[in-house]
């Protein structure tokens, strides 16, 4: 790492004299003054005593104590950040951004300079950085490129207790590091929940308690269940707003096509209300908001109005929101979940567990007394929801992080440390799946392409087929995609009052084969070819921001693709890209039934067309197509069609499908040696 910048101690005390003499306060003087009101002050000297007398320390406090802000602060003060950065990981790039914008502030300094964030896709730090906070999926690609960490001095994996699939990675890889490179600190922080597990895991690691202050909050429960929970949530908040004393409000929902009805809800039914009610500031959160709006829950609520906040599960502990009095609790959240058995994995609307609604209503008594209102009822409190949620790890599909591991030569999975193992089942099922890629041979050990495909920070189908452009000659295209891709659900734009217009500009896009795929790739070359202009985007019914979103990560991998030496090849036809995305995907090809639904090759499941892909208007529909992933909603929807050729799927992955299955979809044996690491044979056709 390079030169540490030389920061100035923030003289807390001095200023704060200071602030009793000058009337008026800079805008830094007063970030000072409220960091020494956070209750982990009182604790800063005990917290830097138990860092220095413990390797690796387990920090527990309330939500809003002033873990993640203060604690990497107080390290760098004494001194930390001069033999290496302070590192501190976060569950989910929102939260990363935020905070280091919020730290930079405090420390009077410009965001990506001493102070930055890194998140996939975006790198917001320099040479200078001594504060980093990154999503904990960052730090695991690090691992990659620096499996000791050598240039952190500390590292805090923090929100340890919401137990994402790459947090708990990070487990593992911290604790063997803490072993053999003594002069690293390691910080786990965690909200007030099960302490003791993680003390537990890291060798009976010290406990650091941060008391909190925290109001009682009353909890209230409906009566009966409620039918619509979306409505009874807008509903409340404006029974809360005409009724209750002032005080902000914090509504869970589960998603952001969720928040932006409720949004749309409330703003029609306060503008009816008019001037009968007081101003209700209406402030959206979800994970892909745009960052000015995110700033937004932040501001304080000007008197006379009342402000709500509309979030997901990203508000229960991530984010602390000064000023809310009551929480609409809702009750359910977007969970993934997978089935190693058939392999699908798809985000389904789940019931929180008691832990997530006791944090949820924590939210209300932060400053003062509060309500929680809970849109269900008491019995289906204690009967219906888990105690705790199931760690990640334990329902997802593994495949990047298995990738990743075994890139870092980690070759025994099933006896790798974790906290909560996954079941060996889904193990099992990415080995065989990356093996079925061809990143892995039949001993399980990592191939050629295994380990250029672990260079890209996506998905292992993604960036085979991005490798298999190569071989197609049209890598170009297919970083393209991948980007459109990532951009999720969010290109097309499609206003209610002008759905038709939007439908045909959709089609348009369609035409030309290539399923989504094929549109996406010339919305994307038409969008570059208009200087990629919003203008054009607005004519087109796309949205631009999704689209300048979609450029970046476009950049990011035609950078790595110099990085593993994959030439830009460019294709005329659109074959070459259907067959690339195919190589990847192949695992969700799907053919169509005598009924007119789709059943999957493998497992035979039923799915459909998902009303928004462009295949979804097709008159005669491909007897074959491959799909970019599930939804699942009131039936299994494919997301993202591209029609293929069952020949294809043969001369691409023919160690995973046989002709004859392609005709009467019979399953096919792994060899044994994968699963189990052990048995002897060839390398795979990669
Ligand atoms: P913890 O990690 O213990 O939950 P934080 O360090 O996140 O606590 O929060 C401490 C204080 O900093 C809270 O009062 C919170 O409102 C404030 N804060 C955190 N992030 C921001 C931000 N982006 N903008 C304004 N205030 C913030
Ligand atoms: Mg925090």
């Amino acid at each position: 790492k390079g030169k540490k910048a030389d920061l100035a101690v923030p003289e807390i005390e001095r200023s704060s004299r200071d602030s009793k003499k000058l009337a008026k306060l800079t805008a830094h003087e007063e970030l000072l003054a409220v960091r020494k009101k956070l209750p982990v002050y009182a604790y800063r000297e005990e917290f830097l005593e138990a860092v220095q007398d413990n390797q690796v320390l387990i920090v527990v406090g309330e939500t809003g104590s002033g873990k993640t802000t203060q604690l990497p602060q107080y390290l760098h003060e004494v001194g930390y950040s001069k033999v290496g950065c302070i590192g501190c990981t976060q569950p989910r790039r929102v939260a990363a951004m935020s905070v280091a914008a919020r730290v930079s502030k405090e420390l009077d300094v410009v965001l990506g300079r001493e102070v930055g964030y890194s998140i996939r896709f975006e790198d917001c730090t320099s040479q200078d950085t001594v504060i980093k906070y990154m999503t904990d999926g960052m730090l695991l690609r690090e691992f990659l490129g620096e499996p000791d960490l050598q240039s952190y001095s500390v590292m805090m994996i923090d929100e340890a207790h919401e137990r994402t699939l790459h947090t708990d990675v990070l487990f593992g890889l911290i604790k063997d590091i803490a072993r053999f490179r003594e002069d690293i600190k390691i910080v786990i922080s965690s909200a007030t929940m099960n302490a003791e597990a993680f003390s537990t895991y890291f060798d009976d690691a010290a406990i650091f308690n941060i008391p909190g202050r925290t109001y009682d909050v009353e909890i209230l429960y409906t009566k009966a269940p409620e039918a619509d929970y979306l409505d009874a949530a807008v509903v409340s908040v404006l029974q809360t707003h005409v009724s209750q004393p002032p005080g902000d409000i914090l509504v869970f929902l589960t998603g952001q096509e969720e928040i932006e009805a409720a949004v749309e809800n409330l703003l029609e039914r306060t503008k009816a209300l008019g001037a009968r009610i007081k101003e209700l500031l209406i402030c959206p959160i979800y994970a892909s908001l745009p960052s000015e709006q995110q700033a937004k829950i932040f501001e304080p609520t000007p008197k006379d109005a009342r402000k709500v906040v509309i979030g997901t599960n990203i508000a229960e502990t991530s984010l602390t929101i000064d000023g809310i009095c009551y929480v609409i609790d809702t009750g359910f959240c977007k969970q993934k979940t997978y089935n190693p058995r058939s392999g699908i994995e798809s985000l389904i609307v789940t019931p929180i567990s008691q832990a997530q609604a006791a944090q949820r209503a924590g939210r209300a008594g932060r400053t003062q007394p509060g309500t929680c209102f809970r849109l269900y009822t008491k019995w289906s409190f204690a009967h219906e929801l888990e105690e705790n949620t199931i760690p990640e790890i334990q329902r997802t599909n593994m495949n990047s992080v298995v990738l990743m591991l075994k890139s870092l030569g980690i070759h025994d999975l099933l006896h790798f440390d974790f906290m909560d193992p996954p079941p060996a089942e889904m193990l099992i099922r990415a080995l065989e799946q990356l093996y079925a890629l061809g990143a892995l041979n039949d001993r399980g050990e990592l191939t050629k392409l295994g380990r250029r495909m672990a260079e890209f920070p996506c998905d292992p189908q993604l960036s085979k087929a991005i490798i298999l452009g190569d071989k197609y000659g049209c890598v170009s295209e297919c970083i393209i995609v991948g980007a459109m891709l990532n951009a999720g659900n969010a290109v097309y734009y499609r206003p209610k009052d002008r759905a038709v217009h939007a439908d045909n500009a959709r089609m348009n896009f369609a035409r030309g084969g290539g399923g989504d795929h094929g549109a996406l790739l010339r919305v994307y070359k038409q969008w570059a070819d208009a200087d990629m202009s919003t203008q054009w985007c607005f004519e087109n019914y796309i949205q631009a921001k999704s689209m300048v979103r979609a450029r970046d990560v476009r950049d990011q991998f035609a950078g790595l693709c110099e990085r593993v030496e994959l030439e830009l090849s460019e294709a005329s036809d659109v074959e070459a890209l259907s067959k690339a995305i195919c190589g990847g995907y192949f695992y969700n090809a799907a053919k169509l039934a005598s009924s007119g639904e789709y059943k999957t090759v493998k497992q035979m499941k039923t799915v459909y067309v998902h009303p928004s892909s462009v295949m979804a208007h097709e008159e005669v529909m491909p007897k074959w197509v491959c799909y970019h992933e599930l939804a699942f909603t009131s039936k299994e929807y494919m997301r993202n069609v591209l029609p293929i050729e069952p020949d294809w799927l043969c001369e691409i992955a023919p160690h995973y499908y046989q002709t004859s299955e392609l005709k009467d979809s019979r399953k096919q044996k792994m060899p044994k040696g994968v699963g189990l690491a052990a048995g002897r044979g060839q390398n795979l056709p990669s």
